[in-house]
């Protein structure tokens, strides 16, 4: 007999029909000799429509409040649910997150679980009984031991049913939802998404934190970490979904499921360069031409990064092996004699990241990174992050140091550690999915000190107030007064916290500004082949310059490639770029 974990999201349980559909199945399920825990999720737009209520009485709800308000949508589901089963005649109850002993941590509104007191969950499976879960909430160990309902973020059922699946050692976790399973893209955007089979979950990591709603990132987390069989598919019909699959399966202990040492690892990989090229055109094709002749010419490209465009110019700046320099100088001296600007680039580079699945959410894992290397009076001259990694470049002459320092901060043994890894090429594709994240603001500060831990301080005065930079772009560009300016995005909701702490900041630095951007989205090709690509970036590029599209900023990491443009191309771009890789069904 298996035990499986099931999770119904609001998409399943619309209606009454639906739950009474979703109780029919349950009940198939447990006829064929299965123990199971069903979590749900609030009925349809439960949760959208309890944030607009409190809207209506108040621009700020108190998180606490807020935290008691929703978590009542998902008790309204698993009540419904488990009366409808009992109809059927299958023996459930419902528990809500308090009573299945989820333990989060305090933090209204985003919480993490700790660890999940199993015993009662344990008895009554023992009973036979099928356990129907609220998703999304749990219960923190308040001020003098008091118990408080704290809920994990939008989207958070998902991680609720991983980590009990992980807590339980289920033989499986599946996600059901109103899609056949994890697609190439949002298929309400794209008709001719296709479904995947597999995927890993290091790139489903990136795609659901880049925007792909149909997982939460954190349930993707837990399931890497424990290794839980972790499916999505659908609830209208019987197909297999997708699986998501991971490399190595770490052992950790329960305790502590989201809140274990974020930092799993650190690499240095030594003879890097760097190439700038400043004052270029801002206009769309530009990005497309360039990435087109470097890979013609035979460069592979690493990071990427573009800033905001200054009054009708731009900077672009990307990383090579060494031994690629002088091809790659080649190209952008052709590149440059036809469209204008100059040409810098760097040897005897280094290139430091740390990794770990628990870096995502954790703005002050990256600040103390930064703080770290300007602690050892270590320069960054490029950064660059995802949600699992955070890279900067730095001298190669420092890499060792920089490497002891950082290793110390983040408490790794030297089995964490490694210098020039060698990655294997699997032959996986090189985009594997597209991303669309319309809930990001872009902002640039002007005009701040060009000195070393400037990009640390901004990081963390946002880190306080636990606020993540999603896309942090350094401009390559000095100033007259010898001032840089930053760009970052952020999200929406977190807008109003970050502009109050960085005017605050801003003002001990004269002459230096905040600006709000305009409206953008943020548009992301995630593949694990894309290392062992040329020209990856620039298919994509030149699939945005076909549109007309310009680019405000890029930024990479190893295995994704994101475009920050205006907000009204978002489904347009999503849409070429799709096709431009060959995702959509038949395209390939
Ligand atoms: P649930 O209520 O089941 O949790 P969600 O709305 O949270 O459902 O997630 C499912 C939705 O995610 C789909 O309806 C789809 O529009 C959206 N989505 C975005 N990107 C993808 C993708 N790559 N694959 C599948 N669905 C996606
Ligand atoms: N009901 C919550 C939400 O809408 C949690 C979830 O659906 O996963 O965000
Ligand atoms: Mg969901």
């Amino acid at each position: 007999m298996a035990l499986l974990v099931q999770k119904f999201g609001g998409t399943s349980l619309g209606s009454i029909e639906r739950i009474k559909a979703v109780a029919q199945r349950i009940q198939s399920i447990k006829e064929q000799g299965n123990d199971l825990v069903v979590v749900v999720s609030a009925m349809g737009h439960a949760t959208d429509q309890l944030t607009q209520l409190a809207s209506e009485i108040t621009v700020d709800p108190p998180h606490r409040e807020m935290d008691m308000l929703l978590s009542t949508g998902e008790q309204v589901s698993i009540s419904l649910l488990t009366m409808a089963l009992k109809e059927l005649g299958t023996q459930a109850i419902s528990l809500t997150g308090t009573q299945a002993g989820i333990i989060t941590e305090s933090a209204h509104g985003r919480a993490r679980i700790l660890e999940i007191r199993t015993e009662r969950i344990k008895n009554l499976l023992d009973q036979g009984k099928t356990l129907v879960i609220a998703g999304f909430q749990g219960t923190s160990l308040g001020i003098g031991g008091i118990d408080e309902i704290t809920t994990l973020g939008r989207g958070g059922s998902d991680t609720s049913a991983v980590a009990l699946a992980a807590s339980l050692e289920a033989e499986k976790c599946e996600i059901y939802t109103d899609v056949p399973g994890v697609l190439t893209t949002d298929p309400r955007i794209v008709k001719n998404a296709q479904l995947m089979e597999s995927i890993s979950c290091d790139e489903m990591l990136e795609l659901a934190s880049l925007g792909a709603a149909v997982l939460h990132p954190r349930a993707v987390e837990i399931a890497r970490n424990f290794g839980v069989t972790l499916v999505v598919k659908s609830s209208w019909d019987n197909l297999e979904g997708t699986t998501l699959t991971s490399k190595k399966n770490h052992i950790f202990s329960k305790c502590g499921i989201e809140h274990r040492s974020p930092v799993d690892g650190l690499e240095l990989v030594e003879n890097q360069a760097v190439v700038a090229l400043s004052n270029i055109p801002d206009r769309p094709g530009i990005a497309a031409d360039l990435f087109e002749s470097l890979s013609e010419g035979g460069v592979n490209v690493d990071l990427i990064i573009q800033a905001t465009h200054q009054l009708d110019s731009n900077d672009i700046t990307f990383t090579i092996a060494e031994h690629e320099l002088i091809k790659a100088q080649a190209q952008c001296k052709k590149f440059i004699t036809t469209v204008g600007g100059e040409i810098s680039s760097q040897k005897n580079l280094t290139k430091l990241s740390i990794y770990g699945a628990g870096i995502m959410g954790r703005p002050g894992i990256a600040s103390s990174l930064f703080q770290t290397l300007s602690d050892a009076g270590i320069n960054i001259r490029l950064i660059a992050t995802s949600e699992v990694k955070v890279s900067c470049v730095i001298d190669a002459a420092l890499g060792k140091k920089a490497l002891r320092s950082v290793g110390e901060v983040f408490k790794l043994v030297e089995k964490q550690m490694t210098l020039n890894p060698m990655i294997e090429n699997n032959n996986e594709p090189e985009v594997r999915g597209i991303a669309l994240d319309k809930d990001q603001i872009q902002i640039s500060v002007k005009n701040v000190p060009d000195k070393p831990g400037i990009a640390c301080t901004l990081c963390s005065t946002l880190a306080e107030k636990n606020i993540s930079l999603d896309t942090i772009v350094q401009s390559e560009r000095n100033n007259k007064n010898h001032t840089k300016d930053i760009s970052f995005t952020l999200k929406k909701s977190d807008k109003k916290h970050a502009k109050y702490a960085l005017e605050e900041l801003l003002s001990n630095w004269k002459g230096s500004k905040l600006e709000e951007g305009e409206s953008i989205v943020r548009i992301s090709a995630v593949g694990s082949g894309m290392p062992f690509t040329k020209g990856t970036a620039g298919k994509m590029f030149r699939a945005l310059a076909n549109q007309k599209i310009n680019i405000e900023m890029i930024a990479t990491s190893e295995i994704r490639t994101t475009c920050i443009i205006s907000e009204k191309y978002g489904e347009q771009a999503l849409k070429e770029i799709h096709s431009c890789f060959k995702l959509g069904k038949n395209e390939s």
